[in-house]
C-alpha cells in the first residue's frame, strides 16, 4: 500500500480526463526548516502563523516575524505561499493575552482581534510584505471574516502597510489577498466577498462547527461533527457559485480537503485547489487520478441528495472502492 502511494510521487494531480487540481500544503503549526511534503506540494495553501505567538511570552516583533515568513517563502519560491494573518482566540489562546469569555468560538477571535488591535495586525502585515521582497510568491489570507466591513477594514490596513513600506524605500509588491470562508454568514455573502478579494479559501473545520453548532473540540458532541454532512456540501456549492460569478478561484484548506472522500466531492464541486497536511497529499492525489471530473460531479450531486453525513460517507466509500 505504501509502495502504491510512493509510486504517485512526482506525478501530476490530474483527473483521468486531464483536469489538473493542484494540491497545496497546510503548515506552520510545527516548526521545521523544510516542512514535510514541500517537494510534492504545489505550494503552501495555508501557513498558520500562530506558532511563534503561542511559544513566546509576548508578541513577536516585526523582525522576528519577518525571519519566519522569509524562510517559508524562500523554501517554496517560486511556488506561492498563502500566509494567514493571526487567528488567535477560540481554540488558540495566548497565555500573555488572556481572553476570558464563556463562548470563545462566538467571541473575540481571528480578524476581530486584529481589527481591535491595529498595531498587532499592522506589524504582522508589514513583516509579511517585507518578507516577500524579490520573491513575490506571497498571498495573504484573512481568517474568520464575517462581514464586508471587516474585510474592507483589513484591506484598508494592508494597503496602509504597503504604502508605509514604499515610503520607507522598500520595493514591496501588493500581494493577492483572500478571505477565508468559515462562518455561515460568509457563505451567504460569498459573492459579495468574492467581488472584493483575489481568491476565497474555505475553512471547513470552522464552517462545519458553525453550520452544525458543534464545538469542534468538545468530545461530548464529537459524534455530531461531520464535515461530509450535506449541509456542509450545500454551503460549498454556494461558495463556488459566488466566486465563479466574479471569476475568482476557491481553495479549500480545512480537513475535508485532505480526506480522500472529501477531495472527490470538492473536485466535483469545481474548487480550484486543495490544501492539506503533508500526510494526506499522496492519498488525495491517488483519488484525483482515479476520477474523471464528470464522475466527481455525479458523486457530488448524489451526495447533495443524501439526508445525512453517514449516507454521504457510505455512498462515497462504495463508489471509490469500485474505482479501486
Ligand atoms: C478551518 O477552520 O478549516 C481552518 C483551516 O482553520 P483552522 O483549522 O486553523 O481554524
Ligand atoms: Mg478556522
Amino acid at each position: 500500500f505504501t509502495a502504491e502511494l510512493d509510486a504517485l510521487r512526482g506525478l501530476p494531480s490530474e483527473t483521468t480526463d486531464g483536469y489538473s487540481l493542484p494540491l497545496y500544503l497546510n503548515t506552520g503549526l510545527v516548526s521545521e526548516q523544510r516542512p514535510a511534503g514541500s517537494d510534492e506540494a504545489a505550494g503552501v495553501g495555508l501557513y498558520r502563523t500562530e506558532l511563534p505567538f503561542l511559544v513566546r511570552d509576548r508578541f513577536p516583533g516585526e523582525g522576528a516575524q519577518y525571519s519566519n515568513y522569509r524562510r517559508i517563502l524562500e523554501v517554496f519560491a517560486p511556488r506561492t505561499v498563502t500566509i494567514r494573518t493571526l487567528d488567535i482566540g477560540g481554540d488558540k489562546p495566548l497565555s500573555y493575552f488572556p481572553i476570558e469569555e464563556s463562548n470563545p468560538f462566538l467571541g473575540w477571535r481571528g480578524i476581530r482581534v486584529a481589527l481591535d488591535h491595529p498595531q498587532i495586525f499592522m506589524t504582522q502585515v508589514r513583516a509579511m510584505l517585507s518578507a516577500s521582497v524579490g520573491l513575490d510568491n506571497l498571498q495573504l489570507l484573512l481568517p474568520m471574516i464575517t462581514t464586508i466591513d471587516e474585510l474592507e477594514e483589513a484591506q484598508h490596513m494592508i494597503a496602509r502597510a504597503h504604502e508605509e513600506l514604499i515610503d520607507e524605500g522598500h520595493e514591496v509588491c501588493m500581494p493577492p489577498v483572500g478571505a477565508m470562508i468559515e462562518v455561515p454568514a460568509a457563505v451567504y455573502q460569498a459573492e459579495n466577498l468574492a467581488g472584493r478579494v483575489d481568491f476565497l479559501s474555505v475553512g471547513t473545520n470552522d464552517l462545519t462547527q458553525y453550520l452544525l453548532a458543534v464545538d469542534r473540540n468538545n468530545p461530548r458532541v464529537a459524534g455530531l461533527y461531520d464535515d461530509l454532512h450535506p449541509a456542509v456540501l450545500w454551503a460549498l456549492t454556494t461558495v463556488v457559485a459566488g466566486a465563479r460569478a466574479h471569476g475568482k478561484e476557491v481553495s479549500v484548506c480545512g480537513e475535508l480537503a485532505g480526506d480522500p472522500l472529501g477531495a472527490a466531492l470538492l473536485l466535483g464541486a469545481g474548487v480550484h485547489s486543495l490544501s492539506m497536511s503533508a500526510a494526506s497529499l499522496l492519498r488525495v492525489k491517488g483519488v484525483i487520478r482515479s476520477l474523471s471530473r464528470g464522475r466527481a460531479r455525479e458523486l457530488l450531486n448524489d451526495s447533495l441528495r443524501c439526508d445525512t453525513g453517514a449516507a454521504v460517507r457510505k455512498l462515497l466509500t462504495g463508489a471509490l472502492e469500485d474505482i479501486g
